[in-house]
């Protein structure tokens, strides 16, 4: 291997190895010979499993389920289905990870990229080997997780797939500078809906790689990614800073989001807001905070009167070479912010530690018996200007005293990170800054399902009425309007871009953005 993919793996020891692909050229002949029938497997466990998703709220079943070893399978199955009268339509499904059903085929078939990992495409390791432009050729079926290399951005959960992050966008705290993970890809190959393998680029076919990225799985299935790459850090301070005040919040985000991460600033800023019953009547712990320390948090809400609390998480990274300042550059930083004096948490940890944060959280709710739950999750985009309006019409108003439902991600983005010209939908208006709010909510209770989607359509019914302008994130709609106001000016060209890629509507049903099959 090159001496740059020794240097970045030998900082992520922990995390499994990679499985890079080679770009594939397939010959006619090669397709029409594959046994494609064996591999799909109707067994009641594959259609179970492949019956649900994440968000456990809708359920579909499928008529079959096609473990492909190479892309050639994929197209294999896909001239095969368009030779039909009526074909069946299909899905590509990662980990499944979707909250409302945009991993399943209704009677169609549902392609299960994870055994691609299995095939002889993955021994021709393609990675570039000048250390001034990293990139590694990844599969579209491979989990972030699977990385001992280092993206430039990464998602905050690790077991989900490059191409269902890729097919939505693939946002976390190193977006603000390094755009989302779609904005950090060189070229695609991507099987489309006529069953043609085509490799694209901002250069070469141009039209479908814009479309394919955040393209919701419409246009084509990613067999392979070239994904930008950065030497990893080897340690990271991990910081949390407490405010109980929106304003100030926000001031100090954006700051923050303004600084060159490679500068004096932090290289990963989110943010969370603790409703006021998730301290008091929420877990007693977290992967960050000790039980001591949520209780100052909810003695600052009692002494305070405030109605939430909202903390700025940072992450600065370092190495050996940087030990010696680090402590002394956060010291710097933290002087020019304005969180409740004595209210900053520092841990010192691995990045591989860092990274993989949320799989920390999912050990303890799979414990816990609250992992496979239901999942109404509500991921929106909102612009900066109506940002406060929406936290106290939202946070301080119609879930100010809500039953703690897990947690509620909300920090700033700078939109000249995006590319307008992919599919992933932004809000409009032109603005800077745009926020990401996620509430990742879980039902674990009997009527907490029927509760939180109550929430869930009082906060969109909010954003509608006063005219907020937000756009949902993991989008769904459920109905054809809702998907046109949700692309707007971008819809005539992505109807325009299926007929031409994906005419017989197969790919990726249950986003339910077009007419089904034909
Ligand atoms: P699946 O659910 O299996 O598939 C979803 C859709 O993606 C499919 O319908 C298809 O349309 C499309 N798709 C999948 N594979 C392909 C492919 N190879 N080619 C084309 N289309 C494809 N997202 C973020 O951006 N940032 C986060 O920090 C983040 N954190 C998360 C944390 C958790 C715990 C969970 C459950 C999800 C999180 N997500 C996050 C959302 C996640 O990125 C999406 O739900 C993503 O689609 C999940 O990937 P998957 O492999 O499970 O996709």
């Amino acid at each position: 291997c090159p001496a740059t993919f020794l240097m970045v793996t030998s900082f992520l020891p922990t995390i499994n190895h990679f499985h890079m692909v080679a770009s594939v050229d397939l010959a006619d002949d090669d397709i029409s010979s594959l046994d494609i029938v064996s591999k799909i497997h109707t067994d009641h466990d594959s259609i179970t499993k492949a019956s649900s998703d994440f968000g456990h709220i809708v359920e579909a079943v499928p008529n079959g389920v096609f473990h492909p070893t190479s892309p050639a399978d994929i197209v294999a199955l896909i001239r095969h289905l368009i030779s039909q009268p009526k074909p069946f339509a299909v899905v590509p499904r990662g980990q499944g990870h979707s909250s409302r059903g945009q991993a399943l085929a209704p009677g169609g078939t549902v392609i299960a990229m994870r055994s691609m990992g299995r095939g002889d495409h993955n021994h021709h390791v393609n990675m570039s080997s000048s250390p001034d432009q990293l990139w590694v050729d990844a599969g579209g079926e491979q989990l972030w997780a699977d990385h001992g290399l280092a993206p430039r951005v990464w998602t905050d959960y690790l077991h989900i797939t490059g191409g269902g992050t890729l097919s939505n966008g693939g946002i976390g705290g190193q977006a603000f500078w390094h755009g989302p993970q779609i904005s950090n890809v060189h070229e695609l190959d991507v099987v489309t809906g006529m069953g043609e393998m085509i490799t694209c680029s901002p250069d070469k076919n141009s039209d479908l790689f814009f479309a394919a990225l955040g393209g919701l799985g419409q246009f084509g299935i990613i067999t392979r990614a070239r994904i930008v790459l950065e030497p990893a850090p080897k340690r990271v301070l991990w910081v949390r800073i407490a405010y109980t005040d929106v304003d100030t919040f926000t001031s100090d985000q954006e700051l923050l989001i303004s600084e060159p991460s490679s500068g004096s600033g932090f290289d990963y800023v989110e943010g969370q807001v603790q409703l006021n019953r998730t301290l008091t009547e929420g877990r007693r712990s977290s992967s960050f905070f000790s039980a001591s320390e949520l209780d100052q948090l909810a003695k600052l809400v009692l002494d305070t009167g405030s109605t939430a609390i909202y903390y700025i998480e940072g992450a600065m990274y370092y190495d050996d070479d940087t030990a010696s300042f680090v402590d002394q550059k956060l010291e710097s930083l933290l002087e020019e912010l304005n969180f409740v004096p004595g209210f900053a948490f520092v841990r010192d940890v691995s990045y591989v530690e860092f990274l993989d944060r949320v799989g920390r959280e999912e050990q303890k709710l799979r414990a816990a018996g609250a992992w496979d739950v239901p999942h109404p999750w509500l991921n929106l985009f909102v612009p900066r200007s109506r940002i406060l309006d929406f936290d106290a019409g939202v946070f301080r108003g119609i879930l100010r005293d809500a039953k703690p439902a897990g947690p509620v991600l909300m920090y700033p983005m700078n939109r000249g990170r995006w590319d307008g010209r992919m599919t992933a939908a932004t809000p409009g208006g032109g603005e800077g800054v745009f926020y990401a709010v996620g509430m990742l909510r879980s039902a674990v209770a009997a009527g907490d399902l029927e509760r939180l989607e109550r929430e869930n359509a009082a906060v969109r019914a909010f954003c509608d009425q006063e005219g907020v302008g937000c756009t949902q994130y993991l989008p769904h709609h459920a109905s054809p309007d809702g998907w046109r106001r949700h692309f707007g000016e971008k819809w005539g060209k992505l109807a325009a871009l299926k007929r031409r890629y994906d005419p017989r509507g197969i790919l990726s049903p249950g986003q339910g953005i077009f007419p089904a099959a034909a």
